[in-house]
């Protein structure tokens, strides 16, 4: 039996093969803090075209793209409208605050969308001129959604977000770290999903398989804001020439694959919703949360079990366990690892029910 580790716990985990490693070594070594990389250019000017933007500026990560994002678009004290589960709040929480001073409303949502009605009740109830709210400047989508599973945040929905801001005065961004995901999912064009914002990211480090970097983009004026606090925050690079090459040559070839992760990630789903040991949520990309509350174990004592069976998974939120789908896992390597996963939680058996014991009695 084939024992190598599987690992399955993010879509950052990937690394570059012969052909962008290939791209990588014809890059261009002039100074981007020049403006001098064409490397680098021509990766902005590919994405600027896909996504039908006016300007782009390659940052090294996707929560720096964030921050920029948000220092660009919030003045101090001002609001941006999240909900709870997105990467500015979950994660990003203390930078958004401390860097950004910016003050984050982030509303539990039942499905991750915000919708025009959601943002009326978190804002619109307000008299924007008292001096007693804070004034709200952004409203913040995420698509796909991480803390969802890697949920498509429906086009339609983010269009009438986007007239409900309009029409307020108030700026859209889209973290789009797996927008691509969204967009192979649903067949809609990249540029469909560019045009339900100000402005937004996209990153080149998780399913697209670089090592590193993302992209901001939106209008002229946007962009040479965020090039301004990219600067100040300390991602202004010099020769990344060799990750922009690597970013671009993934834009350009390792997109249409992303349907191979999702098909993978559905396959492992079904095979953990068969034994019925788990309760899984049917993935709509490349992400699948599984709950092992069921277990007659713990969760971390589940992810250990796990890995000693050859499967890396994290432990994502209470019971919750994440897998996540990218181009080093193959389609059989998904099989082999739901087979493996099936195999620990039967050896762990279920958990004894209370209510059941005591309705025995009674
Ligand atoms: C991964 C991720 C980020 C952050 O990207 P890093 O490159 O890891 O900093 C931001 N937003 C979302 C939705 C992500 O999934």
């Amino acid at each position: 039996m084939d024992t190598s580790l599987i690992d399955l716990r993010s879509d950052t985990l990937t690394r570059p093969g012969p052909r962008m490693l290939r791209a990588m070594a014809a890059a261009d070594y002039g100074d981007d803090c020049y403006g001098e990389n064409t490397s680098v250019r021509e990766l902005e000017e590919h994405c600027m075209e896909v996504f039908g933007k006016q300007a782009a500026v390659f940052m090294p990560t996707g929560t720096m793209s964030n921050q920029v994002a948000l220092k660009s678009l919030v003045g101090r004290g001002q609001e941006v409208l999240c909900d709870s589960d997105y990467h500015i709040n979950f994660f990003e929480a203390s930078p958004s605050s401390d860097l950004g001073g910016a003050a984050i409303n982030s509303v539990r949502t039942p499905d991750g969308f915000l919708t025009p009605g959601i943002a009326e009740d978190a804002l619109g109830r307000r008299a924007r001129w008292s001096p007693v709210y804070a004034e709200t400047r952004l409203v913040w989508m995420e698509n796909t959604i991480n803390g969802r599973g890697g949920r498509v945040y429906p086009l339609p929905l983010m269009q009438s977000v986007r007239a409900w801001c309009f029409q307020r005065d108030i700026s859209v961004f889209l973290d789009g770290a797996r927008i691509l995901n969204a967009a192979v999912a649903t067949g809609i064009a990249p540029r469909m999903w560019g045009q339900t914002n100000d402005a937004m990211s996209l990153c080149f480090a998780k399913g697209l398989g670089a090592p590193m970097g993302s992209v901001l983009m939106g209008t002229a004026e946007f962009i040479s804001m965020a090039r301004h606090y990219r600067k100040w925050y300390g991602g202004a690079l010099h020769q990344s020439g060799p990750i922009a090459a690597a970013a671009l040559w993934a834009v350009q070839y390792n997109v249409e694959r992303l349907a191979e992760d999702h098909l993978n990630a559905r396959m492992f789903a079904s095979v953990l919703a068969e034994s019925s040991l788990f309760v899984v949520d049917q993935p709509e990309t490349n992400i699948v949360i599984f709950d092992v509350g069921q277990l007659n174990c713990s969760p971390d004592q589940y992810v250990q079990l796990a890995a000693e069976a050859g499967v890396k998974v994290l432990v994502w939120r209470h019971s919750e366990i994440r897998a996540v789908f990218s181009l080093t896992v193959s389609g059989s390597d998904a099989l082999v690892a739901a087979r493996r996963l099936v195999r620990v939680a039967e050896t762990a058996g279920r958990r004894r029910q209370p209510e059941l014991a005591s309705s025995a009695v009674g």
